[in-house]
């Protein structure tokens, strides 16, 4: 393995070097602790029959041990600037390819078969931008199904919520939208001063499973989505009260107490598949 290059003195010379700055517009924290990069690619369990996409390579901390252990690296960086640095960091490698693209206008599934169709699986390995986690993670399990895992450094209050479960005051819309399709783990936690510059928040790495066949089966996803933003749009509402205003409230209460749920439960106490009865329940319903 080639020398690492994320350590502090690292990233503060190639900044220098290269007469950068770390752009707060890009999300721009660099990682620092060759620990947490081990443990970032160690959780991922990739072989050289996989291909990872990297998201935000940055100057090449993480990238360097993903060509390392996988067969092929592809990754989006949106800063122009990092793209001569982050070429000459993996010089050494000649498994990868950068596109100097925004990861959120980008055709992935295009991208996975241009580059990556010769491997057995493709995972998803990064040091997420924070200003855009939520959008990344929902663009890349809803516009692909090329991709089996997903592991991601984010701000720890949503790796929380991610991996949140019923009855804890992590679980809302996000944990059951990502838990419907995914199993979700939580690998590390990281402290931000382990970043340059520091971030103003902590955070974790979490792991994501994509179940190969889906795992639940709700009737209408789209009005599945609609409907648990809505149960969890006041957290201190009853679920009753934070349908009622979209939803015909008898019929929510027919549904609650046909199935033996108290009237006055918070949508914290529901499961994963209470809340996909109910919907197939109130989709139904709304039909006819
Ligand atoms: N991977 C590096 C590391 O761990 O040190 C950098 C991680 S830094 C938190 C996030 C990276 O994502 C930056 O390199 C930033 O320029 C890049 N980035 C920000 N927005 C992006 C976008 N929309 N598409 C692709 N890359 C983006």
């Amino acid at each position: 393995m080639s020398a690492k290059i994320g350590n502090q003195a690292f990233v503060n010379k190639a900044l220098q070097d290269n007469n950068l700055q770390a752009k707060k517009k890009f999300g721009q924290n660099f990682l620092t602790d060759q620990n947490i990069l081990t443990s970032i690619v160690d959780s991922a369990s990739i072989t050289k029959n996989d291909a990872v996409i990297e998201i935000g390579p940055g100057l090449g901390s993480l990238t360097e041990r993903l060509c390392d252990v996988a067969g092929f690296v592809l990754c989006y960086e949106i800063d122009k600037d990092l793209i001569p640095v982050l070429e000459n960091n993996l010089s050494s490698f000649s498994n990868y390819k950068i596109l100097n693209k925004d990861i959120l206008e980008v055709n992935i599934d295009n991208d996975i078969d241009t580059y990556l169709k010769d491997y057995e699986n493709v995972y998803v390995v990064a040091n997420l931008p924070y200003y855009i986690t939520t959008p990344i993670i929902f663009k890349l399990l809803t516009t692909t199904n090329k991709i089996k895992r997903l592991v991601m450094m984010m701000q720890l209050e949503v790796a929380l919520r991610i991996c949140g479960k019923p009855r804890t005051k992590d679980y809302n819309a996000l944990s059951i939208a990502i838990q419907y399709r995914c199993f979700a783990t939580k690998v590390c936690n990281v402290p931000r001063t382990v970043f340059i510059p520091a971030p103003n928040v902590d955070s974790a790495v979490v792991r994501l499973d994509i179940y190969d066949e889906k795992k639940y089966n709700v009737k209408n996803e789209i009005f599945f989505f609609e409907l648990i933003k809505e149960c969890f749009s006041q957290r201190r509402k009853t679920l009753v009260n934070n349908l009622s205003n979209k939803y015909e409230k008898n019929k929510i209460i027919k549904y609650l107490t046909d199935n033996n749920i108290k009237i006055n439960v918070r949508s914290e106490e529901l499961s994963i598949d209470d809340f996909i009865k109910l919907s197939d329940y109130l989709s139904n319903e709304q039909q006819s």
